[in-house]
């Protein structure tokens, strides 16, 4: 293979940003600002992992200027970190390979960073697969070295949000990993929740993180061009800073206007959702998404909802439409969600409190190698009835097969 120059952003350099619907233009740095002091709280807030959505750049800026020419107090700090720069710089949503699927393991490319060790935390170290070609491996490293320093200079909780645009119109919601300590950072928001997302996506920045005992949350504001997504963005950074505790009295008003403004765009949608199904695309295939669908919006079983390769794609099932793909770089055409009933979230809060995933060795056709039940084998044709639900309920995600069985890994709590 002809070795190839690798012509990256450069860290030292400045990266020229454009918001395409309003024209408006930035030039920005990895580190893209931050506001008060190292004691408290620190709120991460990474935006344009997927450079052609700049609108999360955006409002990190108007909140920093926002929070400097009002003079904030502000207990702990807000840090702004830039995602993919070589493509925000293009617009495109990556160069080589998808930044938000590059925090993989050098090992098992279907588990996340860290195969399951046997004892003691993780430490922050990156055994990522490495390909110095790609364009992303380099953004990858140099944000991970920025996240790194953050998280050693930090002293007090930390919380990590990735900011995200979508392709199709879409009411503002988050997407996080479920565990515990997440779901209780997210139920503040006036946001609907998605849960699920991680097992049909591997590879994320936020699954990274979660290994690390902070609280991490996605936000999806809108339509990557929609100018009110930087709006939502920024609203949504108000009502973090102070779920994270480090807004005073005095900002009580402003908060107040945030929470409503969210509110208003959320409408009825309160509440979890989980993904079931997703809709993946090989490289090749011919795909389109019949127009008017949105994030959220009921569909039936059967209904027509794309074309692919000449064919008609149908829903599986009655749920409802979550991201369907309106760009022509992806691989995943869509997803179905339905809402958790809310005494399912609390009956699993009560399964993982209890720790019953103690008793999974019982179960027929589960087996918990060497009694450690942070990662168990699930043989598929002799398993109980509802797996993936009652693996789900106890905190575990699916984590790819391994001679014939599937392999499911516990969450941090
Ligand atoms: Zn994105």
């Amino acid at each position: 293979m002809t070795p190839r120059l690798v012509f990256g952003h450069n860290s030292m350099m400045q990266t020229n940003i454009r918001h395409r619907q309003t024209n408006r233009h930035a030039a920005v740095q990895r580190r893209l600002g931050s506001y008060g002091q190292t004691n408290g709280p620190t709120v991460v807030v990474v935006a344009g992992m997927h450079g052609n959505e700049p609108s999360g750049i955006f409002a990190f800026l108007d909140l920093l200027d926002e929070l400097q020419a009002s003079n904030v107090p502000l207990a702990g700090r807000i840090i702004g970190l830039a995602g993919n720069l070589s493509a925000l710089q293009q617009g495109v949503r990556f160069i080589d390979r998808d930044l938000n699927r590059v925090w993989l393991a050098a090992k098992n490319p279907s588990n996340s960073v860290h195969d399951v060790k046997d004892s003691g935390p993780p430490k922050l170290e990156p055994p990522f697969r490495c390909d110095p070609l790609v364009i992303e491996t380099r953004e990858r490293d140099e944000l991970y070295r920025e996240i790194k320093q953050i998280l050693a200079e930090a002293n007090g909780p930390c919380y990590f949000v990735d900011l995200h645009t979508t392709s199709s119109q879409s009411p503002p919601f988050m997407p996080l990993d479920d565990t515990l300590r997440n779901r209780d950072f997210v139920r503040n928001f006036p946001v609907p929740a998605v849960l699920g997302l991680e097992e049909v996506l591997p590879g994320t920045l936020l699954s990274y993180l979660n290994e690390y005992e902070v609280v991490t949350f996605g936000y999806e504001a809108g339509q990557h061009d929609d100018p009110q997504s930087i709006v939502l963005h920024r609203e949504m950074m108000w009502c973090a800073l102070q779920f994270a505790g480090c807004l005073s009295k005095s900002s009580r008003r402003r908060v107040e206007q945030a929470s409503e403004t969210l509110r208003e765009h959320s409408g009825e949608l309160l509440g979890f959702y989980e993904v079931l199904f997703r809709h993946g695309l090989k490289p090749h295939d011919e795909f389109r998404m019949d127009q008017g669908f949105s994030s959220f919006q009921p569909v039936k079983a059967g209904q027509r909802v794309a074309e692919q390769n000449g064919a008609v794609v149908k829903a599986p099932f009655t749920g409802r439409m979550f991201m369907p793909l309106y760009q022509s770089k992806g691989d995943d055409g869509f997803f179905l969600i339905r809402q958790i009933p809310s005494v399912w979230l609390q009956l699993s809060r009560w399964l993982r409190k209890w720790r019953c995933e103690r008793w999974l060795g019982w179960l027929p056709g589960v087996d918990v190698p060497r009694g450690d039940a942070r990662q168990v084998l699930v043989n598929p044709h002799v398993a109980l009835f509802m797996v993936r639900q009652v693996f789900h309920l106890l905190g575990y995600r699916r984590s790819g097969e391994l001679n014939g069985r599937i392999r499911y890994v516990r969450r941090d709590r």
